[in-house]
Formats: structure tokens, C-alpha cells, sequence
């Protein structure tokens, strides 16, 4: 089976998903990796470091940024001429749009999200969640080159073998580009939901201190902000200690409490953590959709009936403001912070 794996990065930061694709590939036979850019060789370096045998570099100015339409057409270009049987690239935002650009110029498909890829003499069969998450199915694919897109943190990321070399071969990069990238600005800090293996997440129990004195001046509504931007501070700093992310409900995200960026869930994002701690968060349906594939849930909540419970290895029913420090200490303590 020939292998491409697509690297995919942003200004040279790459998404760790990319290398579990890479190990994936290697439990295929050799990989080659696709590296894109401009002044990215240091990636392709670390391909090599990440398993990979060959890699193919695109490296032009014209690709600094990420745009479909000069990433697609030499992506398609190196796949026609190539006749890889597989391309496997992370799921990100990027590679679903670039994976449909390319699949439809080579006139392939792509599979989006798997969660397992098995090939049996010469089929692949691909694993992918359905119905948010309720099941999984099942499909094979006949196209050639077969696209996939793999779900993050569903494979194992292989070990760095620092000082491993390969051949860098350079590519044409394709240069037509409909849109120019004006710029940038930051929506999400800190550590990424998608990549975390640690999420602590908040719901809209962490506006429900009602010890809290808000500021002077203050309405309702303000108050209930500040009330929960404490008990998300006490949110961040477990997720701190932990080396993880924060995460939210969707009523703590509509309510103002916490940006979209943090919202988990059918509309918000699904992730895998190891560890997925739920504080004043209830549990509904559409929030689970997008932590069936967490590891282990830890709930923390007020109401000992609360649906969160259902789906927790661990729960505490207790007051979050109490409990989210004492777990922080207790790390900190542990971990020796
Ligand atoms: C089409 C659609 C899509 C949706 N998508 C999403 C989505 O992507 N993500 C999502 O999360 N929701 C989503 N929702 C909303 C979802 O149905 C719930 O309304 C939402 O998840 C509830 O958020 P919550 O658990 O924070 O709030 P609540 O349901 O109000 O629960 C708050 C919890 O906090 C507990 N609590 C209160 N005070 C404390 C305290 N001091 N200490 C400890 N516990 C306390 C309470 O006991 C309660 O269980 C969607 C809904 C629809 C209709």
C-alpha cells in the first residue's frame, strides 16, 4: 500500500494529529510525508524523526499561508503523478477543505473523521462515529488514491527518534490562489481543546456562588458574568496545574460566561481527552455528543441526580467552588507545582 501522509501545520506549528497519521501509516509498510510551506524544512525534518521514510517538500513563498486552492492543486498534481493508494491527513478545518478539493480533482473520495483504518489484501476499511457518536460504522472504500481524514488522538502518536534522516525530495508547488491572507488574530489561548489530553470544563454552575460579592454598581446580569468568570478562573487554574484545556457548555458559551471557542459538544467541539473533569456542567444529550470518546469522566456537581453522572467513572456531588480548589492544591501537592 502506498502512503501518502499530508503534515499539516500553521506557520510551522504542527498538528500533532499529523504524526499520529504518520504512525498509522507505518503499520502500512513505508510513508511518505507531504510537507507544504514556505521555509518549512524544519517540518520535514521532523517527518523523519516521526517515521517517516521519504519526504515530498513544497517549499514556496506562495504557500506561506494556508489556501486551499494552491495547497489542492499541488496536492492533486503530486497525487496524479504519483498514484499514492492512500492519503491520510489529521482532521483539522484545513485538511477537511483540502482533502474535498483534492478528492474532487482526482476524482476520489474522501472519508472524513475515522477513528480506525484496517486494510484487508488490498481494501481499506474505515471506522467513523455517526450520529454523534452513537455509533460507529463500518465502510469500505474502492477509490484510488482513498482519502482519509483521522480523528484526533484515535491513533497513537509514535515516539520522536531525534536525529532520524531521510531524503527531502522538492516539489512543485502550484501557484494559482483566488484569496490572500490579510492577517491573523488569535481566537483560542492556551492549550488546544482539539490536542489536549487533559479538559476541565465548566457549565453554568459556575455562576452559582451566590456568596460572591460582585463589585459596586453592577446589575443582574453583570453579576452573574462576574460571578462565573470567578468560577472559571478556579476552572483554569485545575486545567493550569494539569497541563489542560478549558472547556464549556453550551449554556455557560450563550449566557456570555466563556468564548465559543471553548464550547464541547454536537455544536461546539468534540474531543478525546484521557481526562475530561465536568464541573456544573448536567450532562445534557447534546453536550455528551462531544465527549463519548473521552477516556475518563470525572463529574463534579451540586445535584446527585444529574445525567452527568451517568457517564462519570468518578463523581463528586458537592459545591464546585468548593471542590475545584481543594483538587488544585491536591494536584499541585502531588505533581509537586
Ligand atoms: C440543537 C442543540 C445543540 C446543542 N449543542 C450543545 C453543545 O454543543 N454543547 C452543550 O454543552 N450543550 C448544547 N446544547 C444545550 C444543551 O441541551 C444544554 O442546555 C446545555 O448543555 C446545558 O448546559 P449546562 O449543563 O452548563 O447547564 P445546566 O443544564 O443548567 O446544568 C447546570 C448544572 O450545574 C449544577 N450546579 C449548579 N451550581 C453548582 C455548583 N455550585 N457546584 C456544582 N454544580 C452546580 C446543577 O446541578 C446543574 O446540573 C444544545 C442544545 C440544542 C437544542
Amino acid at each position: 500500500m502506498k502512503t501518502f501522509v499530508y503534515i499539516d501545520h500553521f506557520k510551522g506549528e504542527v498538528q500533532p494529529g499529523s504524526w499520529e497519521a504518520l504512525g498509522l501509516a507505518k503499520t502500512f509498510g513505508a510513508a511518505t510525508a507531504l510537507v507544504f510551506g514556505s521555509a518549512v524544512e524544519d517540518v520535514a525534518k521532523a517527518a523523519f524523526e516521526y517515521g517517516a521514510d521519504e519526504v515530498l517538500l513544497a517549499d514556496d513563498p506562495v504557500l506561506l499561508d494556508y489556501r486551499a486552492e494552491p495547497y489542492a492543486s499541488t496536492l492533486s498534481a503530486l497525487a496524479s503523478s504519483s498514484t499514492p493508494d492512500l492519503i491520510l491527513f489529521p482532521t483539522t478545518t484545513r485538511t477537511r477543505e483540502l482533502a474535498a478539493m483534492s478528492a474532487l480533482d482526482l476524482n476520489s473520495n474522501v472519508i472524513t473523521d475515522a477513528t480506525a483504518v484496517e486494510i484487508n489484501s488490498d481494501t481499506i476499511f474505515v471506522t467513523r462515529p455517526i450520529y454523534e457518536a452513537k455509533l460507529f460504522e463500518k465502510v469500505t472504500a474502492s477509490a484510488r488514491p482513498q482519502l482519509i481524514t483521522l480523528r484526533g488522538r484515535a491513533f497513537p502518536k509514535p515516539e520522536q527518534e531525534a536525529g532520524r534522516t531521510g531524503t527531502i525530495t522538492k516539489v512543485e508547488a502550484k501557484t494559482e490562489a483566488l484569496s490572500s491572507v490579510e492577517g491573523y488574530s488569535v481566537a483560542e489561548v492556551g492549550v488546544s481543546l482539539n490536542d489536549a489530553g487533559v479538559i476541565v470544563s465548566g457549565g453554568r454552575g459556575v455562576s452559582n456562588n451566590p456568596s460572591l460579592q460582585p463589585p459596586a454598581g453592577m446589575d443582574d446580569k453583570q453579576a452573574e458574568v462576574w460571578r462565573a468568570q470567578q468560577g472559571f478562573k478556579l476552572v483554569g487554574e485545575l486545567a493550569s496545574v494539569l497541563g489542560g484545556a478549558v472547556g464549556a457548555s453550551r449554556a455557560a458559551v450563550d449566557a456570555g460566561y466563556i468564548p465559543y471557542s471553548n464550547q464541547v459538544g454536537q455544536t461546539g467541539k468534540v474531543v478525546a481527552p484521557d481526562l475530561y473533569i465536568a464541573a456544573g456542567i448536567s450532562g445534557a444529550i447534546q453536550h455528551l455528543a462531544g465527549i463519548r470518546s473521552a477516556k475518563m469522566v470525572v463529574a463534579i456537581n451540586k445535584d446527585a441526580d444529574a445525567p452527568i453522572f451517568k457517564v462519570a467513572r468518578y463523581g463528586v456531588v458537592g459545591d464546585l467552588f468548593v471542590i475545584l480548589p481543594a483538587l488544585t492544591e491536591a494536584f499541585k501537592k502531588k505533581l509537586g507545582k
